[in-house]
């Protein structure tokens, strides 16, 4: 049987477990997306967008059922550092937490008197700051969240300190900001732009962005264009490679923006995280389905 992969690149070869096989862990979803692993609790979250709830994977038994259902539409998800679940919620058009006492708690909704669009997807940096992309999808439709005419004239990426609830646009220079990442130093900001959804002209890429000695980050540059597709949610791992989504595939780039390596995907891949006790099983949601691969490297942060 031939390997799940396809090697572009030696450096993806050792990245990648030769007889390790892609897993279907569940299907019947409607566009899947936001996957966050839960360390403490050994369970996988992600959102089952178009039907509106949270999905959750008990690793110890394989089962599947749902968290959370209605739950304003959410979208991404991550753990901030005290292991609590940060969503983007396109119905809300807000972040939230799932604090300790098993309560949501709105963090932010608006951008001085006018309402987010909806935001996508969201990662958290270890000095407490969230971090979100904030492009229209979950208001071009009635599918994914609730139709309405944007308010704000841009769509860009924020800084939200959840003490002060201060927020700060910090990339404003993309048509549709969708996954975003650190750097495992957290000295690099990947963002993903599929802002050719509502301009062919425009190019599907991930760009990166240095972070400033004030924290900003600086002049940003592409890091890799969509060989046929879009990226959309991408992550680390621990070397500092760059794994993405990316039409019917995971495209894996190194830190120097070769494309290394794919794992093609029986279906339209949306996002992915690294999970498991040792950060080293890959989850990816594509579409309406759940999948799974171990492989050889190791998601980045505490979270992976
Ligand atoms: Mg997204």
């Amino acid at each position: 049987m031939s390997a799940p992969f396809i090697v572009h690149d030696p450096r993806f070869s050792r990245l990648m477990i030769g007889h390790a096989r892609l897993d279907t862990l569940w299907t019947g979803g409607r566009w899947v997306e936001g996957p966050v692993y839960m360390p403490a609790a050994k369970s996988l979250l992600w959102s089952d967008i178009p039907n509106d709830r949270v999905m959750r994977l008990d690793e110890c038994d394989g089962s599947v059922g749902v968290f959370e259902a209605p739950c304003g539409f959410h979208n991404g998800h991550t753990l901030d550092a005290q292991g609590r679940v940060i969503a983007c919620e396109h119905g809300g058009r807000q972040i939230s937490r799932l604090d300790h006492d098993g309560v949501w708690r709105a963090l932010v909704s608006h951008v001085g008197d006018k309402r987010l669009n909806s935001p996508n997807d969201v990662v958290a940096h270890s000095d407490g700051s969230i971090w979100f992309t904030d492009p229209t999808y979950g208001i071009d439709s009635h599918y994914e969240g609730h139709q309405a005419t944007p308010e704000l004239a841009s769509c860009d990426v924020y800084r939200l300190d959840p003490e002060s609830g201060a927020l700060t646009a910090v990339v404003t220079d993309m048509l549709r900001p969708n996954g975003l990442c650190f750097s495992p130093d957290e000295r690099l900001l990947y963002v993903s732009d599929t802002g050719k959804t509502h301009d062919e002209s425009h190019d599907p890429v991930i760009r990166v962005y240095p972070i400033g000695a004030d924290g900003r980050p600086g002049e940003g540059r592409t890091f890799a264009r969509s060989p046929n597709g879009f990226f959309d949610g991408f992550r680390c791992d621990r070397e500092g490679n760059v794994w993405a989504s990316n039409a019917n595939a995971v495209c894996v780039y190194a830190p120097d923006g070769t494309h290394i390596g794919s794992i093609p995907i029986p279906e339209m891949v949306a996002n992915l995280c690294f999970g498991g006790p040792r950060r080293n099983r890959l989850y990816i949601t594509a579409q309406t389905s759940l999948y799974a691969i171990y492989v050889n490297a190791h998601g980045a942060g505490w979270t992976g």
